[in-house]
């Protein structure tokens, strides 16, 4: 295997007994900070309760409350004076919440980031362009600092402003990015758009995460951008990316064991799921000493793939993350995801790259409304051709959604680009219920 470190090498007895030092050294760190002293001597919990990795059972979960509520430093694990950085997760769903880190805790996350760089095909001698934004957002800094200790001349674009993006690229001869999906697709589009053919564009590689998004959605970038994408899935709770990648066998992402214990469980009984299932994916850090935490609550749904991985890891895998839990969305007695809608939509070629989920009432009755962008080049055809040929492919869309979502929601084909595009992760629902 070629690979960057020596524990991606590691069988599943090594990486058993490593986790399970690690994890004890990792309980003896959290009891450091106020918020665990607490919490572990009340579940009467020390670092020689953990005898065996099943003793993970018997720590409390902590979840996004317990953060916010230990705000600012009740997490804190070492004295202030050892943090060299602070960030924050992006807010998608209510107060943000923060995480501090020390020297050694950026060292080894800059690691982790350089190793799943390197694992899909980055060599120090490329260059790299991180076109996500910075700040507070872990997918700048972090991806930054791992692109930076592989050794590759690295940009840091951020996000928007594409046209110097493109010119860089070319400039520079880029031959990886970091992009979010949705900004991907957009820039696809635009390209084309101006007379372009993204494809030849130097850059062969794109890490694509931070947002859900489809293995159509995937597909899309890699056609309309002529490279190859490999999904990138963090969390700034878990530093942020670095946490869990696809490997060149682009069938699964491989959770970083050395460093993180994930667990799948059923969000109502807070038990393990069987294998194979959905449910919430819990991860407990191993390395860290900043904010060390224990069986964090993610919300994030996925499940383990089994099995051996072509790439001889045997760093456990999890599917592409289905969404939230707390992004279920609920219309006419049907439950669903805005996923489900997305692998709908994204497998009809006449569909663009920009979509938008209404939540509306009709009457006093809630209902879907799939606002879709259509290809610029049938949108003008099929216009001045006849405009049945639209109601028809609204209708078959309509259809589609109906076999997935088990009720009809009502489609509107609007005009490429004329969605709102926000600069971070894409806004897929809005809830116009109580306009
Ligand atoms: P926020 O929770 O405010 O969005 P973060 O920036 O920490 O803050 O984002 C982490 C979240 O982003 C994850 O919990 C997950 O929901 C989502 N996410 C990150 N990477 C991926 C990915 N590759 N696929 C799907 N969702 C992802
Ligand atoms: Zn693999």
């Amino acid at each position: 295997m070629d690979c960057l470190h020596e524990e991606e090498k590691w069988t599943r007895d090594e990486i058993n007994k490593a986790q399970l030092v690690r994890l004890q050294n990792t309980v003896e760190q959290a009891l450091k900070a106020p918020y665990y002293a607490k919490k572990l001597k009340e579940a009467k919990i020390n670092a020689s309760t953990i005898k065996s990795l099943d003793d993970l059972k018997k720590i409390p979960f902590t979840t996004k409350d317990d953060l916010r509520a230990g705000y600012p430093d009740a997490f804190l694990a070492t004295p202030r004076s050892e943090i060299v950085r602070l960030h924050a997760s992006s807010g998608t769903t209510g107060t943000p919440t923060v995480i501090c880190h020390t020297q050694d805790d950026i060292n080894s996350w800059a690691d982790l980031m350089a190793r799943c760089m390197y694992m899909v095909g980055i060599r120090r001698e490329d260059s790299f362009q991180n076109m996500a934004g910075y700040g507070l957002f872990t997918g700048g800094l972090g991806i930054h600092y791992g692109a930076e200790r592989l050794g590759c001349m690295t940009i840091p674009a951020g996000a928007g402003n594409t046209r110097r993006q493109l010119k860089f690229i070319q400039d520079f001869k880029v031959k990886a990015v970091h992009i979010l999906p949705s900004y991907a697709l957009h820039i696809g589009e635009k390209l084309k758009e101006d007379g372009f053919d993204p494809r030849e564009l130097p850059a062969k590689i794109a890490l694509i995460g931070a947002e859900p998004h489809t293995e159509e959605a995937r597909q899309r970038i890699e056609h309309l951008l002529g490279l190859r994408a490999f999904n990138s899935y963090g969390l700034s709770e878990m530093n942020g990316p670095g946490v869990a990648f696809e490997c060149i066998a682009q069938n699964g992402l491989h959770v970083w064991e050395d460093a993180y214990i994930v667990e799948i469980i059923d969000p109502k009984t807070l038990e393990p799921v069987k294998d194979g299932e959905i449910g919430e994916l819990v991860f407990t850090t191993l390395c860290r000493k900043g904010m060390p935490i224990l069986r964090y609550r993610t919300r994030d749904l996925s499940r383990f793939i089994n099995g051996s991985c072509v790439c001889g890891r045997e760093h456990r895998r999890i599917d592409r993350i289905l969404g939230r839990s707390d992004d279920m969305l609920i219309i006419k007695g049907c439950n669903f995801y805005p996923m489900q809608v997305e692998q709908v939509l994204l497998s009809f070629p006449q569909v663009g790259q920009n979509y938008v989920l209404e939540l509306i009432k009709e009457g006093s009755i809630d209902q879907l409304q799939v606002k879709v962008e259509i290809n610029p080049a049938f949108f003008e055809e099929e216009k001045k051709e006849d405009m049945r040929v639209l109601h028809q492919l609204q209708r078959n869309i309509a259809e589609r959604l109906k076999d997935e979502l088990l009720f009809t929601p009502k489609v509107d084909l609007v005009e490429a680009n004329s969605l709102p595009k926000s600069e971070g992760k894409a806004i897929r629902v809005v809830d116009k219920r109580k306009d």
